[in-house]
């Protein structure tokens, strides 16, 4: 059906692509336009547990493979990903809403981080170090935990399937991945490339479907060593009560409400320009969009004119030439007008936007204006709920303690980013923002692969990925003490 989506997405379990047992489907809409792309395997937990139990079938012949062979398997994917990146960043595109530059350069980002972990297979250090006996030598080795469950969402889809299938692998574990389910034919494209360059059959398996039926039987497999999630704060806290029982291993990356302050010494301009990308790039759909920007009180009135004037030049649409796309699906845009809807209701001031674009170019997709809100309190439920889309609230603040203040007063901690020329505020920010990721003179988002992301609070359960720490997650240690004996030396 166009943009190289297949009308049908099967699962794939031990290497072969297979619907869903009970031959149930689903369809997944184009943000774009609202059509049908393709139809997905609606899977359950019977075709949730083939997938495990050929992970787990798998597992063992890939623990035993050198790491330095996987690492070479996980290059090819990533040369493999760069003989392909236009039509894989053309599916994100088709499925995300963002333009087909946006997917391809997307695409690129994920490669970075597969080439960091492909490269881990040469490394997966452990420690030599001392010990207080005579004769007795200690280290640590690197052991994979097992089958992995991998649940991703969907803003940034094949960036997601990257943080996770690839730490995973190079560590040695299989796993089965859960794709979102409104950008299944990222995870089917990336699986067909992992096949295609000879990733052995059950190392990684994927399983399409909704959350509550698919997902959730994956979660509650007692067959699964290490869950690693991204998705919302809600669903994560499910997930870490489920694992709770069985003491399986989580790591959980999840929502953000995160701060961009703007200081009366700050470049205005620039400012203005990451306050846009940060609040309205990918439509607003990352965990770490700034959607609070906080503005000293002095030049907050040049501020929000200068940003209202940009913001409502905005171009929408799916082309390159758009700034920003559609959201992800009817229910997210529907979920954001209400929350805009109820703002409003109690006094705020929707600066801009605040509705669903419906014009002919936009009318049947999933499209929402750029929005801007100002006169809503710090702890009014706009301000501490994600909305996860193109909307950001202004707020003022008198001086610079203030402005930090009001970063910290949020139930999440992933990111948080300063505009200022001054030193002495910059570190002082870095230091004391309560949050995973701090970023000077940019935007909130922009973490590099082999970096570790994560968050406090509401963010995160405490785990980074990616980065040498994802191997944290993806990895047991094993303590080994070797104790020689003098006497035997002759
Ligand atoms: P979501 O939590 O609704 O869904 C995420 C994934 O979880 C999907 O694959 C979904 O099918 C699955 N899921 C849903 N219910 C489940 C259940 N009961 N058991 C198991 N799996 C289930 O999130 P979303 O709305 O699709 O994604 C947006 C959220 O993701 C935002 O909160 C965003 O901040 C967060 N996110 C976080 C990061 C990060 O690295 N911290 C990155 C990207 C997105």
């Amino acid at each position: 059906m166009g943009n190289g989506i297949p009308p049908e997405l099967p699962n794939l379990i031990g290497g072969e692509w297979v619907p869903a047992q009970a031959g149930e489907w689903f369809d997944n809409l184009s943000p774009h336009h609202g059509a049908v792309l393709c139809r997905v395997a609606r899977s359950r937990g019977p075709d949730v547990a083939e997938a495990v139990a050929a992970a787990r079938a798998a597992q063992q012949g890939w623990a035993d493979t050198p790491p330095v062979q996987r690492g070479l398997i996980l290059n090819a994917i990533v040369n493999e990903m760069g003989r392909r990146q236009q039509e894989i960043g053309d599916i994100v595109a088709a499925e995300t809403g963002k333009s087909p530059a946006e997917g391809a350069g997307e695409t690129g980002g994920a490669m970075q981080c597969g080439l960091f972990f492909a490269s881990e297979g040469q490394r997966l250090y452990g420690r030599t170090t001392t010990s207080g006996t005579p004769n007795k030598y200690a280290s640590t080795i690197r052991e994979p935990r097992g089958v992995a469950a991998l649940i991703i969402a969907a803003n940034t889809p094949i960036a997601n399937v990257a943080w996770k299938v690839f730490p995973a692998l190079v560590c040695g574990n299989t796993a089965v991945l859960k794709a979102a389910e409104d950008t299944p034919a990222t995870a089917w494209i990336f699986a067909e490339v992992a096949q295609s360059v000879g990733l052995p059959a059950g190392v990684l398996n994927v399983v399409q479907g909704l959350g509550d039926e698919a997902g959730a039987p994956l979660v509650a497999h007692e067959d699964i060593d290490v869950i690693s999630f991204t998705g919302s704060s809600a669903v994560g806290r499910y997930i870490q009560r489920a694992a709770a029982e069985r003491m399986v291993r989580i790591s959980l990356e999840l929502g953000g409400k995160n701060a961009l302050v703007v200081c009366d010494d700050a470049d205005l301009d620039k400012a203005v320009t990451w306050s846009m990308a940060s609040a309205f790039t990918n439509a607003g759909q990352r965990c770490a969009s700034g959607s609070r920007l906080i503005v000293f009180e002095s030049i907050y009135p040049e501020f929000k004119a200068a940003l209202l004037a940009r913001t409502k030049e905005l171009r929408v649409g799916p082309t390159n030439d758009d700034y920003l796309g559609a959201v992800i699906n009817e229910r997210q845009l529907t979920n954001m007008l209400s929350a805009v809807e109820n703002a409003r209701k109690d006094g705020a001031e929707i600066l801009a936007g605040g509705h669903r674009l419906t014009d002919p170019g936009h009318a049947n997709g999933f499209y929402m204006a750029p929005t801007l809100i100002a006169g809503v309190e710090p702890d009014a439920p706009i301000s501490r709920e994600e909305l996860f889309g193109p909307i950001a609230i202004l707020y003022r603040a008198e001086n610079y303690n203030e402005a930090l203040a009001l970063t910290n007063r949020s139930p999440y901690g992933l990111t948080a980013c300063i505009h200022t020329k001054s030193l002495h505020r910059a570190i002082h920010f870095a230091r004391h923002a309560n949050t995973g990721v701090v970023v000077v003179n940019a935007g909130t988002y922009g973490s590099e692969p082999h970096m570790p992301f994560g968050g406090r609070g509401l963010s995160g359960n405490g785990s980074r990925e990616p980065g040498t720490e994802a191997l944290d997650v993806y990895s047991e240690l094993k303590d080994i003490y070797v104790n020689i004996d003098p006497e035997m030396l002759s």
